[in-house]
């Protein structure tokens, strides 16, 4: 019968490597940087070097050129001991860098993603708004050309994991951004994509957002574009493109946030079979707790099934190992 989780000796490795990885260097520090609120950078930059940061993108740009699954696999491992950090490694690899191997041209390719898979550059995606999260048609910052034909963006973005790297305010140095560029024939709003770089005129962090409730250890940002000028060779594909590369990257969002539910729900069910059998009473043969456990096992098994399955449907596989 095939692994499911592991359908292949690649994954099934690939999955050992990252677990060694897990248990070395990110347990030991994912209470403390959670309590402290802070995104260790130091060690997100290690996972470029296990080729993790570009896991689905082609190896000619620097990535591990590998397939769902192995992106699946690693969102459920780093998840299983630091859900915050896993976060922040889901917006760099997932959100941005997926999607720029995906649909950025062959120049932004070539010019950023060997930066994003090394970890020499950390990438954000920003489409949320102070007033537009699940509605993204209903946001409202705007891009407009100039006499030169470089982009003008105005507007703020909220909520953007890695929008900045540390408690100052210093940005993300490559930002994935939505924005308006003003409505079609049929009056239908049109967003375009763009990339925004640290340092173009305009671009700041607003605040880092401090006291979340979870997702401690990954930084979450406001972002303000104030007449901010993008060079017309940032825009990603066509003006108006913008509902191809957002509908197109849900798939590998999808898969890997569930992958993310699927390690933190596993670490759970560990902790609470660890608690019944250690303390001095132990709970495990108690009707109430076998109960729990067998509970607990059930959707962590249905969660396992769905994303290792949902995976085959994927469409942005670069492999099919
Ligand atoms: C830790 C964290 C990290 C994040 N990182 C990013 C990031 O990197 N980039 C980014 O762009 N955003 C990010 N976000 C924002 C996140 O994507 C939004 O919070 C999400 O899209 C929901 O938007 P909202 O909070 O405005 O809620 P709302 O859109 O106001 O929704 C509130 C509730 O109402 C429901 N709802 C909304 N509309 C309808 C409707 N028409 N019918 C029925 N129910 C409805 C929703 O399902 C939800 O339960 C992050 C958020 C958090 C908390």
């Amino acid at each position: 019968m095939i692994d499911l989780a592991n359908p292949s000796e690649e994954h099934q490795m690939l999955r050992e490597m990252i677990r060694d990885f897990v248990q070395e260097f990110v347990e030991p520090q994912a209470h403390e940087y959670d309590k402290k609120e802070q995104f260790n950078i130091e060690l997100f930059r290690e996972l470029g070097e296990l080729g993790l940061l570009g896991i689905t993108v082609p190896e000619e740009y620097g990535g591990a050129g590998l397939d769902a699954v192995a992106a699946t696999i690693a969102h459920e491992e780093l998840t299983y001991s630091d859900a915050g950090f896993a976060l922040a490694y889901l917006a760099h690899s997932m959100l941005f860098v997926n999607n720029l191997a995906f649909n950025g041209s062959e120049e932004q390719k070539t010019r950023i993603l060997p930066k994003v898979c090394s970890g020499e550059w950390i990438g954000a995606m920003a489409m949320s708004e102070p007033d537009a999260g699940t509605d993204v048609l209903g946001l409202s910052t705007t891009a407009e050309k100039n006499a030169d034909g470089d982009w003008v963006l105005n507007g703020r973005k909220m909520w953007i994991t890695n929008g900045c790297i540390d408690d100052k305010g210093t940005p993300a140095d490559v930002v994935w951004v939505y924005a308006k560029t003003g409505h079609d024939e049929k009056g239908r709003v049109k967003l375009s994509t763009f990339l925004v770089e640290k340092g173009m005129p305009g671009f700041s962090v607003g605040q880092k957002i401090f006291d979340k409730t979870g997702m401690r250890a990954s930084n979450t940002a406001e972002l303000v574009f104030d007449d901010c000028i993008v060079p017309a060779a940032n825009l990603v594909g066509e003006e108006g493109g913008s509902l191809l590369h957002m509908m197109g990257n849900l798939e590998i969002e999808r898969l890997t946030l569930g992958a993310m539910s699927l390690g933190i729900a596993r670490r759970c069910l560990h902790e609470m079979n660890k608690y019944a059998s250690e303390r001095a009473n132990p709970l495990i043969w108690t009707n109430a707790t076998s109960h729990r456990r067998i509970m607990g096992k059930v959707p962590c098994h249905a969660s396992l099934c769905l994303r290792y399955g949902e995976q085959h449907q994927a469409r942005n596989l670069w492999s099919t190992s």
